[in-house]
């Protein structure tokens, strides 16, 4: 299977950015009644939906679509796959959405170790759910075992491989860090939403939290992440901004302030910190925004010089996602 990157790039003089939006196709959808707003933006987004999509392909929904006009190539094809649950269950107090302020990617301006996964802020003893169906493959304390960075890093932790494929045919893996308690053992069978161990604070944690990963072909190698936000399942009627930033030389941008908002949102994010953090093959991003309700957003990015860079409104489909490119032209 051939992937072919769209190269859409944009400028203040070159916009609007065309935007391609890659479609979910083929998933069979079962609502879930939940409760909670699903954000925790500093503008709580108007919300009173309370429900998540559950789907039940495993694997994937292609899109093709044309290329631009000045595009040699003669087609592009990129692939969702928002297939996992959350990790966390939709009810309650609980907080199922991703932390904000160390999102995947995020070295919080150098004054932490780059981030290959998500956090889930939530109490301790919050039950912590498997986000698929899976066999477990590590199940307890990582002192003496490397899985992260170094032994210790992630306290007592489980890893669950999936029968779900990546885009190159690799398996998939997640990894649940800092548990208070793991409830399951290596080489047992769980299902989607199984319970498998509660939030705790354990390993390199500063406070409860649960730490959320997911992994490809190796489920031992830290160095195989991927961005979660691309793989978790949307609210109802939410989708997620994905892009690039770039230099003119094509080169990723890093640690670069945008701001996403709509009127009842107002989200900060930064591209990727480091060039440590794996990227999609596919998607070629260097930020994610998700959850977002669907509807017009406005993109704004300032250059060093503290001038707008970039602007750009680009609409967010429900169950989509909206991917930009944005050449930084400094
Ligand atoms: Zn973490």
């Amino acid at each position: 299977m051939c992937f072919i990157l769209l190269s859409v790039t944009s400028s203040i003089a070159q916009s609007p950015t065309p935007n391609p939006i890659f479609l979910p196709i083929n998933q069979s959808e079962t609502p879930e009644e939940v409760e909670p707003t699903p954000s925790n933006d500093p503008v709580q987004p108007i919300s009173t939906e309370v429900a998540t999509e559950t789907f039940e392909n495993t694997r994937t929904v292609t899109q093709v679509f044309e290329t631009p006009p000045n595009e040699t190539e003669s087609a592009i094809e990129k692939i969702e796959h928002h297939v996992l649950k959350r990790p966390i269950e939709l009810s309650g107090d609980n907080i199922h959405w991703v932390d904000r302020t160390y999102p995947y990617g995020s070295t919080q301006w150098d004054t932490k170790e780059v981030h290959l996964g998500v956090e889930f802020v939530n109490p301790r003893y919050t039950p912590v759910l498997s986000a698929e169906a899976g066999e477990v493959v590590f199940a307890g304390g990582d002192a003496e075992v490397l899985i992260g960075p170094y032994e210790g890093y992630y306290g007592n932790v489980v890893v669950i491989a999936h029968e779900i494929l990546s885009l190159d045919d690799k398996p998939i893996f997640t990894l649940y860090g800092h548990l208070e308690r793991v409830e399951v053992e290596i080489g047992e069978q769980v299902d989607a939403r199984q319970r498998i161990g509660r939030v705790g604070a354990t390993g390199i944690a500063l406070g409860p939290h649960l730490h959320f990963e997911v992994r490809v072909d190796d489920p031992f190698d830290y160095t195989l992440t991927r961005n979660p936000d691309l793989w978790i399942q949307h609210y109802v009627d939410h989708g997620l901004i994905a892009g690039q930033v770039h230099d003119a030389g094509g080169n990723p941008v890093m640690g670069h302030r945008l701001v996403v908002r709509s009127e009842t949102i107002n989200r900060e994010v930064f591209t990727y910190g480091s060039e440590r953090v794996n990227i999609d093959p596919v998607w070629q991003e260097n930020f994610t925004v998700s959850d977002l309700p669907a509807g017009d957003y406005e993109i704004v990015m300032l250059d060093s010089g503290g001038r707008v860079a970039y602007r750009n409104v680009v609409n967010v489909e429900a169950y989509k996602t909206t991917f930009i490119d944005i050449l930084l032209d400094e």
